[in-house]
């Protein structure tokens, strides 16, 4: 399968990335962040890369949906109505599917996707693939990113399915516990692996998300990865950043807007 790519109109001059938002009804502040930066934000085209929701067990929760839900797909449309709206899968809510894509108006990228501006080549993923530390994550997300895993969990009552995604949560909490007191930390991407899909891409440059360490981390000369911030507008300080790229005549920067919680 050629790997995808996404082209970017010439009009597009202001593009951002955010990922990691770990959207639920619990942290009301976090969400009111998010929402004001969507409400604020100009951007041409806007790609949430991944774990925009804490947890998504399926796109019926649309039928009938919580005030909060309502709320969060109301802003994701308000900004698709004047905007390009991409969404990639993250390792909490990639069972999102079409309903909930066409319920925003957003379109699906495949992790990983090329985004191709002008000359240059930016590869853009959600960041797990390339966590290599973790083997067991890794079997897991082979397990649950296939069709057949998908249909039979979709076809479960959806109590059960939020039951499972609770006792899911509650193992990869002590699983995370058992890591910090290994000292190993929080999942990190490997560098050798992400040089590797940058060369495989003719990219230079990486964005994702998961790890939670947001800066630019070099890899080797030219090459680099732009990793986004999650969001928790009741840290101290709040964490809640946008990354904005800017397309001049012939290259782009990149920025970090901090937003205030
Ligand atoms: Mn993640």
């Amino acid at each position: 399968m050629p790997p995808a790519e996404l082209v970017a109109p010439a009009s597009w001059r202001t593009l951002e990335f955010l990922s990691d938002v770990h959207l639920q009804a619990e942290e009301p502040a976090t969400a009111r962040a998010w929402m004001a930066a969507l409400a604020k934000s100009r951007a041409d085209a806007l790609f949430i890369l991944g774990d925009l929701f804490e947890v998504w067990v399926g796109d019926d929760a649309l039928a009938h949906p919580s005030p909060f839900l309502a709320d969060c797909l109301a802003a994701l449309r308000e900004f698709s109505a004047r905007g390009a709206l991409f969404f990639m899968h993250g390792n909490r809510d990639f069972l999102i599917g079409p309903a909930w894509l066409q319920a925003c108006g957003a379109q699906l990228l495949a992790d990983p996707t090329v985004l191709v501006l002008g000359h240059e080549r930016v590869l853009l993923s959600h960041g797990d693939a390339l966590c290599l530390g973790d083997a067991a994550y890794l079997q897991f997300r082979q397990q649950v990113r296939t069709t057949a895993w998908q249909q039979a969990f979709l076809a479960r009552p959806l109590a059960e399915r939020q039951a499972i995604a609770r006792e899911l949560r509650t193992q990869s909490q002590a699983q995370q516990a058992q890591r910090q007191r290994e000292g190993q930390g929080y999942a990190e991407v490997d560098d050798a692996a992400a040089s590797a899909w940058l060369h495989a891409h003719r990219a230079r440059l990486l964005i994702h998300g998961h790890t939670h360490r947001p800066r630019r981390h070099a890899l080797a000369p030219g090459l680099a990865r732009e990793v986004l911030s999650d969001w928790d507008a009741q840290a101290q300080p709040p964490r809640a950043q946008v990354l904005r790229l800017q397309r001049g005549p012939d290259r782009f920067t990149l920025e970090r807007l901090a937003l205030p919680a």
